[in-house]
């Protein structure tokens, strides 16, 4: 294949990539978008086994070609096995994991490239620009796959890496570890032939990355996610200016301005800076502040489904909340059959979604979409707040952080300044859970105390089912 055909298939996969992130913006064109972008994979997988002869085994013999078969068919098989049996609540955690493997993938190629290059008896001087890209993808893809590793750690709840870390002089060693990783670059750099140096400097920057990670608690995992994301990004554009390839350079700084981008946006919906979340230690579970006793202590009032019912009776607008326990109950389904029900007796429905609702960005209108709740009706944080105080009745279902007054209220909470769903404004509030037991945060909830609050102790799809039963029978 010539060189024109070559840069033709990147150039063709690179704005397959561009369309893809520009239909993956709205949840009507995002199935299309996830496809554009796995064609222009496709393309460039194909275009990259004939760019480099050793693919094709012309150098390496055939035997080339079968380990890199194997290892495509290896690589791809586990991690096909592992999208489709993952569920839907384990979804972050298989980000984190992608995001990690694409930051180790950019190291090894940064650091293979290095290897082969003086084994070629390739001059220093011609390193040129390369080896400072060589060193750049080993420290941020380094970062990125071992602090992927303690995210994913954090999300699965591991016992041992719930709770943030925060050993003494932290940040005195992690500054002292990030100027070893300067020197080590600029060893790295100044004398490319030592290439040892470049594993020592990955083994120094993947400390960093678990002694980064590893402070920051899990309430602000969607960030660390997101930032993750952006760093494997970067990560790759940096591989491609080592192999000199256009596609990782134009397809890595996608990824690495769009995480970054997404943070921003998480970091406004927490009404966190992103120095705060990374440095900050916040986050993690509480450990002063008001207990569940103080709280709760005689105040709570339970309903049953029969008497929910007939706050339906009266009602014009219901507006319902979903959090991550509709994600674990797989209420959706439900949720969407008791929604049409109240339409059908004139009631109008909407849907409440607050941006880290859930366990990832976008995870509730993922859940809704699925079963085919209508998109106008699903509306953000800032367009749903002003009607809570128009609203008959809010139904909160398995959410419990994003819908916490404290938030509002208590300057040290650990979820203070974060915007919430001002539910508690609404006439009457039910709240579906299984128990008091807190949410991610780990503080307790004074709406489920409030006077308006009515809560409906069940799992979410039995509890939904439940209740439309009981509004079909009264
Ligand atoms: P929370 O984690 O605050 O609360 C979820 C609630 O669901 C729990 O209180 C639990 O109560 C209830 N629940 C669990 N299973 C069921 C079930 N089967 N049926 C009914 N209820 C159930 O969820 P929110 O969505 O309100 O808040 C998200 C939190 O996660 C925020 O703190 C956010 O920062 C964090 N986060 C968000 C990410 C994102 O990108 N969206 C990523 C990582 C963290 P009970 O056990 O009593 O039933």
């Amino acid at each position: 294949m010539s060189s024109a055909w070559l840069n033709l298939a990147y150039l063709t996969a690179s704005m397959l990539f561009i369309m893809a992130f520009k239909l993956m913006a709205r949840p009507r064109t995002a199935v299309q978008g996830n496809l554009y972008g796995a064609i222009g994979m496709a393309i460039a997988i194909v275009a990259a086994f004939y760019e480099y002869p050793v693919l094709l085994g012309r150098e390496a013999g055939v035997g080339g070609t079968v380990r890199i078969l194997l290892a495509l068919l290896l690589g791809g098989g586990i991690g096909g096995v592992l999208a489709i049996r993952a569920p839907m609540t384990s979804m972050p955690q298989m980000v984190a994991l992608l995001n990690g493997f694409g930051g180790a993938a950019s190291l090894l190629v940064a650091g293979a490239e290095l290897q082969a290059a003086l084994k070629h008896g390739a001059h220093p001087e011609a390193y040129g620009q390369m080896i400072l890209a060589t060193a750049a993808t080993g420290v941020i893809g380094a970062i990125t796959f071992w602090g992927s590793l303690a995210a994913f750690a954090k999300l699965q709840e591991y016992e041992q890496f719930k709770k943030p870390w925060s050993f003494p002089a932290q940040h005195v060693i992690n500054a002292g570890l990030a100027v070893v990783v300067l020197l080590l670059t600029w060893w790295v750099a100044a004398v490319p032939s030592a290439w040892y140096v470049y594993w020592l400097l990955v083994i120094v920057a993947s400390a960093l990355g678990v002694l980064l990670t590893m402070p920051i608690g899990g309430a602000d995992m969607p960030v660390v996610i997101c930032l993750l994301n952006s760093y494997s990004g970067i990560a790759a554009a940096a591989s491609g200016f080592v192999i000199d390839n256009n596609v990782l350079v134009i397809a890595g700084s996608l990824v690495g301005a769009s995480g970054i981008i997404l943070c921003q946006i998480m970091c406004k919906a927490m009404n966190r800076s992103l120095t705060n979340v990374l440095f900050g230690g916040f986050g993690g579970t509480a450990t002063s502040g008001p207990s569940a006793d103080d709280v709760y202590g005689g105040k709570v009032k339970s309903a049953g489904p029969e008497e929910i019912a007939m706050l339906f009776d009266t009602a014009r607008r219901v507006v319902i909340v979903p959090g991550y326990g509709l994600a674990v109950a797989q209420a959706q389904h439900s949720v969407r059959d008791l929604a049409n029900l109240l339409q059908s007796k004139g009631i109008e429905v909407l849907y409440a979604i607050h941006p880290v609702a859930g366990r990832m960005p976008g995870h509730m209108n993922v859940l809704l979409a699925e079963a085919n709740v209508p998109y106008d009706l699903m509306r953000e944080m800032d367009d749903i707040n002003p009607m809570f105080p128009e609203t008959d009745v809010a139904i909160v279902l398995g959410a419990n952080d994003v819908v916490n007054p404290m938030a509002r209220t208590d300057p040290k909470s650990p979820i203070a300044g974060m915007p919430i769903l001002n539910v508690d404004q609404a006439r009457t509030v039910v709240v579906v859970k299984r128990s008091l037991s807190p949410g991610f945060a780990g503080i307790p909830n004074p709406l489920f105390a409030a006077d308006n609050t009515l809560m409906y102790f069940a799992d979410g799809k039995k509890a939904v089912l439940d209740l439309v039963a009981a509004i079909k029978a009264g």
